[in-house]
This record gives structure tokens, sequence and C-alpha cells, in this order.
């Protein structure tokens, strides 16, 4: 028996979180945390029946308490809330599953708690990766990565203890708009970027892989996990997203891990590794397939990829000006304020002239979200 906690069980990782555990049977869920959908949080207490359920505001507990009046679930909200399900005694494995820099505090207890962590929310390892594996490594806790990519890199570095990486080979789909010009991304709209080619994911994260963001973060989330100098870490453009990533090694011989784009599975492996258990849906047919084709990032177009290789060389403080920018950006954007080549404009902006502090803490790192936040509000 599996005994988890989910943060962001309302998303799109949390929601097939627990797909995976209504098709197993054997996985006990303690904790839900919601941000502001209660309606299908509810909808969760009743089905998966855990003791504790966090939303985000006091008034949204509120009515939820008064919702789930009939069940023995004990509803908290806030940070307070998330920390509590971070912890909860009963459960081994936390799913983070929240998105933004939210999620880096209840991490920080779970470790702290030596929960195993199935970390989705990659925005903890980009702002903080230089606390939290130093941190997880004191507290033997494990972090098992749950994104496609790097779920893909640790698959390929299975049996290989000892062996030293030469290169990351992390894959990209390229996004709804690879191929295309600055130009003709200056007046996408919302729609177009929200149209991801292969996979089916939260809005925020979508974005980020329309500007190819995602992939910069997915860079400095290598980077932490696996130890590994940046000019290691190589971007490889991969339109069918079927190659979820690869590990060259110093003889020259590259691991893959190849599937179709279902991030059950990544989740999945998180959940039983080292053990692979039966997962249901689409197989990958190589003959329906055809090919596989291979293309360099274009990063004069896509400078969110630029600029987060420059903001993880930096370090300190510098992913997460880069990070709080985005994610700030990426609001706006998708609230129509701005334009889409604007994001990484703002991006750009924001670390030329937020302050640089070179071992950040985890309240300076909160510090510079806010400093960040109040930058663009007055200037944008
Ligand atoms: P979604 O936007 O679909 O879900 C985010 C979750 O976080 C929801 O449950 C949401 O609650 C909750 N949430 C949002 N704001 C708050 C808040 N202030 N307080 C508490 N909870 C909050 O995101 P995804 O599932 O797409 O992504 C989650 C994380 O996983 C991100 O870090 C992303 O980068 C990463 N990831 C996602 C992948 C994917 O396929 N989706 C792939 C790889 C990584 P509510 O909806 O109730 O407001």
């Amino acid at each position: 028996m599996k005994h988890i906690a989910i943060l962001g069980s309302t998303g799109s990782i949390g929601t097939q979180t627990l797909a995976i555990v209504r098709e197993q049977k054997d996985i006990k869920v303690w904790a839900l945390t919601a941000g502001k959908n209660i309606k299908l949080l509810e909808r969760q207490i009743r089905e998966f029946q855990p003791k504790l359920a966090a939303v985000w505001e006091e008034a949204d507990a509120v009515k939820l308490r008064e919702n789930v009046r009939d069940l023995p679930v004990q509803v908290v909200s806030g940070m307070e809330g998330l920390l509590a399900a971070a912890v909860i005694p009963q459960a081994e494995i936390l799913v983070t599953a929240v998105v933004g820099m939210i999620g880096l505090r209840p991490t920080v207890a779970a470790i702290q708690a030596k929960k195993t962590i199935a970390l989705a929310n990659k925005e903890t390892l980009v702002t903080a990766g230089h606390l939290i594996m130093p941190l997880a490594e004191e507290y033997g806790a494990p972090i098992l990565p749950v994104d496609s990519e790097h779920s893909a890199i640790f698959q390929s570095l299975n049996g290989e203890a000892g062996n030293k990486i030469h290169k990351i080979l992390l894959t990209a789909s390229g996004g709804p708009f690879r191929g295309k010009t600055r130009e003709e991304l200056m007046d996408v709209q919302v729609e177009d970027a929200l149209k991801h080619p292969n996979w089916s994911m939260g809005k925020k994260i979508t974005i980020d892989s329309a500007t190819m963001v995602n992939k910069g973060l997915e860079v400095m989330e290598a980077k932490w996990l696996f130890g590994t100098d940046l000019d290691r870490i190589q971007v490889v453009v991969q339109p069918q997203s079927v190659i979820h990533s690869m590990v060259e090694y110093e003889d020259g011989s590259i691991m893959a891990q190849l599937g179709t784009p279902d991030m059950r599975l990544p989740i999945q492996y998180a959940l039983y590794y080292p053990m692979r258990r039966p997962l249901s849906g689409k197989r990958l047919d190589f003959f329906a397939l055809g090919n596989i084709s291979f293309e360099e990032p274009d990063i004069r177009t896509f400078d969110g990829l630029r600029l987060a290789y420059e903001a993880a060389g930096r370090g300190g403080n510098m992913p997460t000006i880069f990070n709080a920018a985005n994610e700030r950006a990426v609001a706006k954007f998708l609230d129509r304020k701005i334009k889409f080549l604007e994001i990484t404009q703002l991006i750009q902006e924001c670390m030329k002239n937020c302050a640089y502090i070179e071992h950040p803490n985890v309240d300076e790192i909160l510090e510079t979200e806010n400093t960040v936040y109040e930058w663009i509000e007055s200037r944008w």
C-alpha cells in the first residue's frame, strides 16, 4: 500500500495522479489541496476520502467545510493548510503538483519531515535548488522527478551508478510556434499559444512551452536534480515528443526513454519507483509514427531559453528573478494585458533591474519574488 498527499490535486498533474490512484487501487490518499476549484475538490474528497483538505482562501474553506460536513475531513486554508498537507504524518510520498513558487515552503517542510517528494513543481528547484538538494540529502528525503523529461533522464540513469554523465540531451517539442519568425509571433493570441501540439497541461506551463521558457526552467531543474554543469545540458528539439530525453555517457553511448506523451507514466513511475506497474492507454506504434526528427532550438526567436541559460549561469537569486518575472508576465499575457513577445522582454528587463543576491536563503528568495512583482507593477 502507498500512502500519499497531493498538493494541487485539482490541476492537470493532480487529476492525473488521482487517475492513477483510481486505476491502481493500492494507494491511499491522506491529503488533497486546491487553489480555488472547491467544486472539484469536493468531488475528490467524496471519492478519495482524505483526512485533510486545504484551499487557498479561508472564505472558500468556510464554504467547503459546510459542503462536506457529512464527511470526517478537516478543511484548512492558506499557506498553513498547504504546510499541514505537506507533512501529514500518514503519507510517505508528497506529490508537489501546485504551480509556481507557492510550492517552495511546503516542499522544504516535507523534506524536513522525511517524505519522499514526487516533484512536479519545477519552480521549487529552479529558485531554490541550491537549498533543496542539500536539504534532501541531509534528511534522506528522495526527490523523484515527475516532469517527463527528468523522469526520462532518471530512467536512463538506471543501472549506471558510478558512470559519469557526459551530456544530458533534454528534448523539447518546440511548442505550437516552432518554425515561426519573431515577426509572425508579434500578434499571436492566447488561444494560439494554448494549443500545444502534443501535451495537454495546465495553462501556465502550456504558455511556458510556447515561449520555450519551460525548457529553460527544465534545464535549471535538470542541473539541480542530476548535479550536472549547464554546459553539459543540451536542448534538442524533437517535435513528435516521443523521446522524452536522453543521457550520453563518456563512451558515446546514449540511453533514452521513449513512449507516448502521457504524463501518467512519469507520475506512476515516481509513485512506485523502482517498480513498474501496468498502465492503461495508448502504446507507441513505431510503424504508425513513421519517423522521429531532430532540430536545433531557435534561441534567437525563442529568447526565453537563452535568458534561462543566462539566469542559471549567474545563479544566486537570478533564476528566481527569471521565474517570478515569467510567472507574472504569463498571467498578464493570459489576461491579454501584454503581447506574446513581451513575456520574455519583461523577463529580460527584470533580470537587468532587480537586485542580485549571491546566496539567497528561502526568505530572500520569496522577497525577491515580491520585489520582482512590485517592479513589474510599477512599470508595466
Ligand atoms: P495546473 O494549473 O493545472 O494546476 C495547478 C494546481 O495548483 C491546481 O490544483 C491549482 O488549484 C493549484 N494552485 C494554484 N494556485 C494555488 C495557490 N495559490 N494555492 C494553492 N494551490 C494553488 O498546473 P499543472 O498541473 O499543469 O502544473 C503543476 C506543476 O507541475 C507546475 O509546476 C508545472 O510546471 C509542473 N509540470 C506540469 C506538467 C503537466 O503536464 N501539466 C508536466 C511537467 C511539470 P485550483 O485549480 O483549484 O485553483
